[in-house]
């Protein structure tokens, strides 16, 4: 998978919306270190935590199963445009057939796992929808036997309140193993100066 951060709001907004409420603007250093204590403070420590809204980060994510991505839809306060089956399943159409020694060309097409027979069954499933589309048979019909490893893209954005607890929820043990890699692709994704608002967020290593 590939995750790339498109655009994301400077702290100073957050910590301007924050001194907004006591009109202590003069006492900001331009998003530096007393401003980002300030949201820590504010934001975190104090659980005034819808100042965080204010930040806002727009990712590109590329190359994960819909499997995934039902997953990462449950999540309500993150928007999403994902790239439509409708219109691009003809993508498949021009491909020969798949075989089961196919993997480096299924792997345009699919998310593998480390279990050979999941894979072997993830590739026929590909080869049977490829077989639909070439008899002709509509996307909006041939996508009911999508398998779930087929791969997908989106735009993804969401605040920084939300997408701390995307994290914490997304990083843990207990996470699908694919959506636990997206949350820390997510986070090495992040602006170096606000990962320090999401690190106590994610679930510890090993
Ligand atoms: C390990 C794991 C296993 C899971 N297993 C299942 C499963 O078996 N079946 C299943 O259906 N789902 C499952 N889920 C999905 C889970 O139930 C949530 O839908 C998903 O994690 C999104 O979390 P969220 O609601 O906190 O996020 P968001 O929808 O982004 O909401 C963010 C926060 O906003 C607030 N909020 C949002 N909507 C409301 C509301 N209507 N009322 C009050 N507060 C609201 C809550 O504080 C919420 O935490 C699983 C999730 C995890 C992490």
């Amino acid at each position: 998978m590939q995750v790339t951060l498109l655009h994301h709001t400077p702290l100073i907004i957050c910590a301007n919306a924050i001194r907004t409420c006591w009109q202590s603007f003069d006492k900001s250093d331009s998003g530096g270190k007393r401003d980002k204590e300030l949201i820590d403070r504010v934001g975190n420590k104090f659980k005034h935590s819808s100042t965080l809204e204010h930040l806002y980060y727009n990712f590109y994510i590329k190359g994960i199963s819909r499997a995934l991505l039902q997953e990462l839809a449950r999540h309500r306060m993150a928007s999403l445009s994902v790239k439509s089956t409708r219109y691009t399943l003809k993508e498949l159409k021009d491909e020969v057939e798949f075989t089961q020694k196919d993997i480096k060309r299924a792997k345009k097409y699919l998310v593998f796992t480390d279990v050979a027979l999941v894979d072997e069954m993830s590739i026929k499933a590909l080869e049977n929808l490829r077989k639909v589309l070439v008899q002709g048979i509509s996307n909006d019909k041939a996508k009911y036997c999508l398998p779930e490893s087929y791969k997908t893209e989106l735009t993804w954005s969401i605040n920084a309140r939300s997408l701390q607890n995307f994290l914490s929820l997304r990083s843990s043990k207990s996470a699908l193993w694919e959506i636990r890699e997206l949350a820390k692709e997510i986070f090495n994704a992040l602006p170096e100066d606000h990962k320090y608002l999401f690190e106590h967020y994610m679930a510890k290593e090993g």
